[in-house]
């Protein structure tokens, strides 16, 4: 079935407000009248500039991580209300910096996915296999789990607002990508777990994204994999030309 392509940058902590509102105002002129879904997720200083720069455009706002809690005495932590204060649409939960730099595990990974769609926020769910869990040939064990715990109480009529992206860690910021054929491989293992955890529409429906140094160059046959269903762009989503690129490719 069609699944409509989805291409998300992940801004990571990068640049300065200036330019981030001038990477905003760049991707609203360059990514009009392309018909994918669209996301950015900048650094959460620059949501509320970037915010005035995406309004009413084809580009999402998305944010980097959320806190579990709702308020309160958490310093430092930013809350779902805050984030969709700023018009903030879409979370990037699980990412693998958030999971190995801040210790991040399923369980908290879980209770934060619930948190953003009991509130109205959707979700990128990222997972993904370490290098030596590649090689030991774990990957499709380590993903299943991933999805399963990050799953965990998520109800069938909650998945239109939850992707997933499948990101090798080995390949995150290292130029290193898995081969169309490896990432499709994968792709489709965890649409069978979905198709197992609830039904084979929901598994049709989900859109599964690939992430792991997806550039202009790598794109167009990355995503031309029956089960790849977009990308999450960390490195080459800083740039206009090489993310517009990759929409381009999405939106054909
Ligand atoms: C990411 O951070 O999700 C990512 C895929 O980064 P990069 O594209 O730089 O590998």
């Amino acid at each position: 079935m069609a699944r409509t392509k989805y291409v998300a940058g992940n801004w990571k902590m990068n640049m300065d407000k200036a330019g981030a509102v001038a990477l905003a105002q760049g991707l609203v002129e360059s990514l009009k009248g392309l018909n994918a879904k669209y996301m950015i997720a900048p650094p959460f200083v620059y949501l509320d500039a970037v915010s005035q720069v995406v309004k009413g455009s084809n580009i999402i706002l998305g944010a980097q991580n959320m806190t579990v809690t709702d308020n309160g005495a958490h310093t430092g932590a930013i809350s779902w209300a805050m984030l969709k204060d700023l018009g903030v649409e879409t979370v990037i939960l699980g990412h693998s910096e958030r999971r190995d730099e801040f210790n991040e595990s399923d369980k908290l990974i879980n209770e934060k996915v619930h948190k953003a769609l009991d509130n109205g926020l959707d979700v990128v769910l990222c997972i993904g296999e370490l290098y030596s869990q590649r090689v030991a040939g774990v990957t499709n064990q380590i993903c299943e789990n991933q999805v399963k715990e990050g799953f965990a109480g998520v109800k069938e009529d909650q998945l239109s607002h939850i992707s997933i992206a499948y990101e090798p860690v080995w390949a995150i910021g290292t130029g290193k990508t898995a081969t169309p054929a490896e990432a499709q491989e994968v792709h489709a293992f965890v649409r069978n777990v979905i198709k197992g955890l609830y039904s084979q529409k929901a598994a049709d429906e989900i859109k599964i994204l690939y992430g792991g140094s997806m550039n202009d160059g790598n794109a167009e046959e990355l995503l031309a994999q029956p089960d790849i269903d977009g990308g999450l762009i960390g490195g080459a989503s800083l740039k206009v030309d090489k993310f517009t690129t990759i929409c381009k490719f999405a939106s054909k």
